[in-house]
C-alpha cells in the first residue's frame, strides 16, 4: 500500500475501496459537502471487535490507483459550476492512516483540497498535514496518549452502547462527542437516549448522531 512502483517509476498510489460526494453527517463539520475517500484495509479491526464495536463498513475490497487518477475522479464529482468547488476531502476507512503519507496529503493540498481524516487512534499523526482530525477511539486510552501527546486532534468522538460509562480521555481536543452505536442504517434509540443523558450530565461532552443515516444519504 502507499508508495508503489508502477511501470518502472515511483508513483504515489492508494488502495481505494469507495469514493463518493456527500454531506458530512457527523461531528463538528455536520452538513458540510465533502469528497469521501474510503481506503482499503483496517489494522484496527481486531481492537475494534474486542471492544464490542460491530463494524458496518466494507473495507476489504479495493483497487490501487495513482493519486493523479484519484484526483481526476474527484474532479469528475465536483459541481458543474467551477466557482463552487467542494474543498474538503474526508479520508476514511478502514483505517486511512495505514496508507496515507505526507506526500499523499501534500499532493491533494497542492490540488486545492483541505484534508480531513477519520481515524481509530491506532497510529500517530507523525507530521501528516491534516486540516481536521477526527479520532473515534477503537484502542486503549494509553495508546491514544502515546499517539497524541501534543494534541492535534480536532474532535474526539466515542461510540457508545447503552450502559457504557462516560470516557475519561487524557488527550486534548477542540470538541468531545458521544455518538450512539447504530444498528446498521438505523439509529438505536436506547443507545441514543443513553448518549443524550451522558451529555446532559457531563458537559462539555456533546451529542453526535450519524445524520447521514437519518437523511438517507451515503
Ligand atoms: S476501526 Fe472503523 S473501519 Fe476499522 S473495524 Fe473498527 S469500525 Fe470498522
Amino acid at each position: 500500500m502507499g508508495d508503489t512502483e508502477v511501470d518502472g517509476s515511483d508513483r504515489l498510489t492508494l488502495d481505494v475501496s469507495e469514493l463518493f460526494y456527500s454531506l458530512q453527517g457527523e461531528g463538528s463539520r455536520t452538513g458540510d459537502p465533502s469528497m469521501f475517500v474510503r481506503l482499503q484495509g483496517c489494522s484496527a479491526k481486531h481492537a475494534c471487535y474486542e471492544s464490542g464495536v460491530r463494524c458496518d463498513t466494507e473495507f476489504e475490497s479495493g483497487k490501487s490507483t495513482t493519486v493523479e487518477a484519484l484526483a481526476a475522479k474527484l474532479e469528475a464529482l465536483q459541481p458543474d459550476t467551477p466557482e463552487r468547488r467542494c474543498q474538503w476531502i474526508v479520508w476514511t476507512g478502514g483505517e486511512p492512516l495505514d496508507q496515507l503519507t505526507i506526500p499523499h496529503l501534500k499532493f491533494f493540498q497542492d490540488a486545492g483540497y483541505l484534508n480531513a481524516v477519520e481515524t481509530s487512534g491506532l497510529h500517530a499523526l507523525e507530521g501528516r498535514p491534516f486540516h481536521h482530525v477526527t479520532v473515534s477511539p477503537k484502542v486503549a486510552e494509553h495508546v491514544l496518549e502515546k499517539n497524541f501527546p501534543g494534541g492535534g486532534v480536532t474532535e474526539l468522538k466515542y461510540v457508545r452502547h447503552a450502559g457504557q460509562e462516560i470516557p475519561r480521555p487524557k488527550v486534548a481536543a477542540k470538541h468531545y462527542y458521544l455518538q450512539p452505536h447504530s444498528d446498521g442504517m438505523e439509529i438505536n434509540r436506547a443507545n441514543l437516549r443513553h448518549c443524550i443523558r451522558l451529555c446532559l450530565e457531563n458537559p462539555p461532552w456533546s451529542l453526535s448522531v450519524q445524520n447521514h443515516k437519518v437523511w438517507r444519504v451515503l
